[in-house]
């Protein structure tokens, strides 16, 4: 099988914290973002065969914990992006996907799979402004899509599910009696039984590129209000190479600002994640 393949970095500790991840980037995107960085491997083709790339995350699979799926969008190449991801599961590997968030059948047969541990999700502009995610995007953008993709990170996230249960146990407690509470504990225990013999724990996060005067604090805010407790990423947009000369020409947010949103914004699980520092929990 041929995969438009895009490049890898071979081993890297930043760009999935906490692991050393291999980072392949597939080739081609369905949008065509005003501030894309990657657009270099978006407008070209560059076919390999598949083999050689499963060849080389296995020669690498003893040194490292994970490969990360980015691109370009990966799941616009969906066979190709399945038998990769079984063939890391295969080698003990975790699995990691940042998609557009456009395609969420796809993203949902891959979790049900069980070939995915972690999904980092870009919502690029709120979903009340499709005119708004349209523009950044590039390409008109059926913004629907992206609501599924984030309802299935709602439904699969781990946290995510413990964050609501402590949430409706606290709200729910004092009205208990003993009875009900133990009729709680073995339900949920059976639930447990369920979802770990599905071995569907998914990690993920949702993120928001931010560029002053282009997408800040109101459209974070937007966001926000759709996320349920789901870790929340601002990264620092880069203009340097933008892909459209009216985000080459603006000023980045500096650190500082991007705090300065993030704390304001009022969301509990809220990072940033910027050039100088990487990713920083606030
Ligand atoms: S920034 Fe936009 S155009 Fe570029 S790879 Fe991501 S989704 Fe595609």
């Amino acid at each position: 099988m041929k995969l438009n393949f895009g490049g890898v970095v071979p081993l890297s500790t930043i760009d999935w914290p906490g692991k050393a991840s291999m980072s392949v980037f597939f080739g081609g995107c369905n949008l065509n973002c005003k501030y894309c960085q990657n657009h270099n491997i978006i407008d070209k083709e560059n076919f390999i065969d598949i083999s050689e790339l499963s060849e080389r995350i296995e020669e690498s699979s003893d040194f490292i914990d994970a490969i990360l799926i980015t691109g370009g969008e990966p799941f616009l190449q969906k066979e190709a992006l399945t038998l990769l991801a079984k063939k890391a599961k295969s080698l003990g590997l975790e699995v990691g996907i940042q998609t557009n968030g456009c395609f969420p059948d796809r993203l949902l047969e891959l979790i049900e799979l069980c070939c995915c541990d972690f999904v980092s999700l870009d919502i690029k502009a709120p979903f009340s402004d499709s005119k708004k995610y349209s523009d950044v995007a590039g390409v008109e953008v059926d913004v629907d899509k992206i609501k599924k993709s984030l309802n299935i990170l709602k439904k699969f996230t781990s946290s995510n599910s413990k964050l609501k249960e402590n949430k409706e146990n606290k709200r729910d407690m004092g009205k208990k009696t003993k009875k009900d509470i133990n009729k709680n504990i073995e339900d949920k225990l059976n639930l447990n039984k369920k979802t770990n013999s599905l071995n569907k724990e998914l990690q993920s996060e949702v993120t928001t590129t931010l560029f002053p005067g282009k997408i800040g604090m109101k459209d974070v805010e937007s966001i926000t209000s759709n996320l349920e407790g789901l870790n929340y990423v601002l990264q620092q947009g880069k203009t340097e190479n933008a892909r459209k000369k009216e985000y080459r020409n603006i000023d980045e947010f500096d650190a500082e600002e991007m705090r300065e949103i993030g704390k304001n914004v009022g969301y509990e699980n809220i990072s940033i994640r910027t050039k100088e520092g990487g990713k920083e929990k606030l």
